[in-house]
């Protein structure tokens, strides 16, 4: 098995006993998309700044495309990056700021032309080139940043919330820009997120971190189908996982706490399921609406319902579902396989 484009081994990062990221290790391959997800403070952004050379690690190593650049400068590592401020000039246009590595590199005249119509093509940004950045919208100053990340021509980027300052609609025009962006260029994407959509919607493997440790790394469906504890489960999705405790239903004596998605929760007559609940708030999404409900041993039960619904708060709900959609969680919070727990069947 050759190796993989970008591997990082045991790494860990503290100041002065202040806890970055330890123990983490991950192979990329190259050109995929992997998005490095979590809440604030997790160690995104450390991982990603020790990947970029930016910082260096107390432990471990990081290789890139076969090199060991544990403690190689910024410049030697053959990347690009992005960032969540777009960190352009004010003072220089559109054109100056994309080519200004370039020119810093001193690639040639003719050849600075070339990349520079390239780039804003492929960002859709043609016609742009004389104007400052104070004359443009967000969404447009972010494509400058892609832009001046594409001149590059690097094989690896990095980006770290690059669209965290647009609107939520503009976030998802240029969430599939940036992804169509990474497959027509061929490049290796690592891009930092807290927002497990935009995580999801983008990512072939996705790193969910907290506190600075790895809590699971997989395709965005493994994340959602086979959470590897608690946190993955509450985290990721929306609504979030429920979770049961154990002991509110019969049968699952090997499990700490049980479950389950709004998806798979079914409304029963009334006191005919497994749980009965009450409503607690309707939220009303367009295609659906979820029913969010109090019950006691349990959080985030929620049941999905098609379009309008409209239920007052208060009213009696029973629920029910199927053993074969539950989620069984241990003490520590861990994951443990459905074939070893008792059904109550
Ligand atoms: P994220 O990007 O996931 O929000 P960071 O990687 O920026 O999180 O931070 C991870 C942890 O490391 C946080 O507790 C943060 O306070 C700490 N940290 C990051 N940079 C420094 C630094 N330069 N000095 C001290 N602590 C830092
Ligand atoms: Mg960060």
């Amino acid at each position: 098995m050759s190796e993989p484009f970008v591997r990082i081994e045991g790494v860990a990062k503290r100041w002065n006993g202040q806890l970055g990221v330890e123990n983490v290790s991950l192979d990329i391959e190259r050109g995929s998309f992997v998005a490095l997800l979590g809440p604030s403070g997790c160690g995104k952004s450390t991982t990603l700044r020790l990947l970029s050379g930016l910082e260096l690690p107390d432990e471990g190593n990081i290789r890139i495309d076969g090199n060991d650049v544990t403690l190689a400068a910024p410049s030697e590592r053959n990347l690009s990056m992005v960032f969540q401020s777009y960190a352009l000039f004010p003072h220089l246009t559109v054109a100056e700021n994309v080519v200004f590595g370039l020119k810093v590199r001193r690639v040639g005249k003719v050849e600075r032309a070339e990349k520079l119509h390239r780039a804003l093509e492929i960002t859709g940004l043609l016609g742009y080139e004389q104007r400052k950045p104070g004359e443009l919208s967000g969404g447009q100053r972010q494509r400058v940043a892609l832009a001046r990340a594409i001149v590059a021509g690097q094989p690896l980027c990095l980006m770290d919330e690059p669209l965290s300052n647009l609107d939520a609609k503009l976030r998802a025009s240029v969430r599939r820009d940036i992804k169509k962006l990474q497959t027509d260029l061929g490049i290796t994407v690592i891009y930092v997120t807290h927002d497990q959509t935009e995580a999801m919607s983008m990512a072939d493997k996705v790193v969910l971190m907290k506190d600075g440790h790895i809590q699971q790394v997989g395709p965005p469906q493994d994340l959602y189908y086979e959470p590897a504890n608690t946190f993955v489960a509450e985290f990721v999705g929306a609504p979030p996982m429920a979770l049961i405790e154990a002991a509110a239903l019969t049968g699952f004596d090997n499990a700490t706490r049980i479950g389950i998605r709004a998806e798979d929760v079914r409304v029963a007559a009334d006191g005919q399921g497994r749980l009965n609940c009450t409503v607690a708030d309707c939220e009303f999404l367009g295609s659906e609406t979820f029913i969010v409900l109090d019950c006691p041993h349990t959080t985030g039960l929620t049941v999905s319902m098609p379009g309008l619904q409209h239920i007052p708060q208060g009213e009696a709900m029973s629920i029910t579902f199927d053993d074969g959609a539950l989620h069984f969680f241990d003490a520590s919070g861990e994951r443990i396989e459905t074939d070893s727990v008792a059904s109550a069947a």
